[in-house]
């Protein structure tokens, strides 16, 4: 019997983003089981983590971790358990499945990492609504839980300009956490730490912004799928300089390939733009279709949302503030329409796939006209995928095989 050929080209900088993860999380596992001094912080995955590391807190995204529920496909064992105490199946599926592995004492952790058997027990949460009103909820039921404090920022939404009274009244707020943030951590707010975790962060964002940016390349060294998984340190290790350290490996590897005109996807014909979600749990059987079609899914509004382009740590609360609020999923449709134009341009697009992500409105951007505007506007063509973050029972993979297969056709008779 012959062996399936993966199809994908490995990066190699995977062994050291395995040994980042694996470091971080049983550091995190030490404190919460008290063999190391710390404390731990829960944090939305766009939430204020500067200020955060600035007290020393290690930090948990609990986003991270329905990402795990969700490419593991254990999401759907759990979704249930959360839905039984009245989290609707159709909020969040990240925040159904995270609560619903909670209920049932259990975490893809331990598979991952031997030793760890739970997320570690927070000592503060803090959140910002800047994504979706769902991590709110989501932070409050944990804060009932673990009876820990639970602080936030509710910044305005759906902005078309930002203005600065917005960005004054986000810095209040964020001013606001401090005495919390003290009390818990039991250290004075220094600002000089705060203005040293906003320089490693604002570098963690331009050497994502940088990998990213690679993808400009033809052939492109890269795909969407590889970033969704290399996104990790950009995500959870921001404002640290585990994440830098990482991310200049990752540079050298993909500036190798580019320099040697080697492209992710054998043979590239077509560049596709993934806008929404990933859909965790089938991320390698559409790398590998998309592989087989010889087309490269290339650029995403997904993984940009970790390049924080305002950071200054000469302005630390002002330029925080303002690259926090001003992200993407915060914006009306003009702006992120023009957003998408300009990387479509850039990044050499051929038709872009929308993910209608039935649990994430917040992140799904197909439902009020745009696909349509775009199309008009850029003469390319668009397809939407109906299927969900997590739960994996709003996919039908024969269609989304299909319907997939159909619009490369599309792409082809353009040629
Ligand atoms: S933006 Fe979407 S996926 Fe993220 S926490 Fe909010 S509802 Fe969930």
């Amino acid at each position: 019997m012959t062996e399936k050929k993966l199809l994908r080209k490995p990066i190699k900088a995977a062994k050291q983003l395995g040994e980042v993860m694996r470091d971080y999380s049983y550091r995190m596992d030490r404190i919460s089981k008290g063999e190391e001094e710390g404390k731990i912080a829960w944090c939305t995955s766009v939430g204020p983590a500067e200020l955060l590391c600035a007290l020393d807190f290690e930090v948990h995204y609990p986003e991270n971790h329905g990402a795990m529920l969700g490419s593991t496909r254990l999401a759907m064992d759990y979704i249930p358990l959360a839905n039984a105490i009245g989290y609707s199946p159709d909020i969040c599926s990240y925040l159904t499945s995270d609560v619903g592995c909670y209920l049932k004492g259990e975490t893809p952790l331990s598979r991952a990492y031997p030793g760890i058997d739970s997320v570690p027990r927070p000592d503060i949460l803090a959140y910002n609504t800047n994504q979706c009103r769902d991590v709110r909820e989501w932070f409050e039921y944990y804060g009932r839980e673990f009876n820990v404090p639970v602080v936030g920022i509710n910044p305005p939404h759906g902005l078309r300009e930002i203005v600065p009274a917005e960005i004054a009244d986000v810095v209040q707020q964020m001013k606001d956490l401090i005495p919390t943030l003290e009390e818990v951590s039991g250290q004075k707010f220094d600002i000089d730490k705060f203005r040293e975790s906003m320089r490693l962060s604002r570098e963690c964002s331009e050497l994502w912004g940088h990998v990213l940016g690679l993808a400009r390349n033809v052939p492109s060294p890269w795909t969407f799928f590889d970033g969704t998984i290399h996104m990790g340190p950009a995500v959870c290790l921001r404002g640290s300089q585990r994440a830098n350290d990482y991310y200049q490996i990752l540079k050298a590897e993909l500036e190798e390939r580019v320099a040697e005109g080697v492209g992710a996807v054998e043979d590239e014909r077509f560049r596709i733009y993934w806008e929404g979600m990933p859909i965790w749990g089938r991320l390698r059987a559409l790398s590998e279709q998309f592989y087989e079609l010889k087309s490269c899914v290339l650029v995403s509004t997904y993984c940009n949302s970790w390049i924080f382009s305002a950071f200054d740590e000469n302005r630390p609360f002002e330029s925080m503030a303002q690259a926090y609020t001003e992200i993407f999923i915060n914006r009306s449709e003009p702006v992120k329409e023009r957003y998408m134009e300009k990387l479509v341009e850039e990044f050499k697009v051929d038709g872009i796939i929308f993910h209608d992500s039935k649990t994430c409105p917040n992140n799904s951007n197909s439902r009020y006209g745009m696909p349509q505007r775009l199309e008009k506007k850029l003469g390319i063509p668009t397809l939407t995928i109906d299927a969900d973050l997590n739960d994996l029972r709003m996919y039908s993979e024969e269609t989304t095989r299909t319907n997939i297969e159909a619009f490369i056709e599309q792409l082809e008779e353009r040629e």
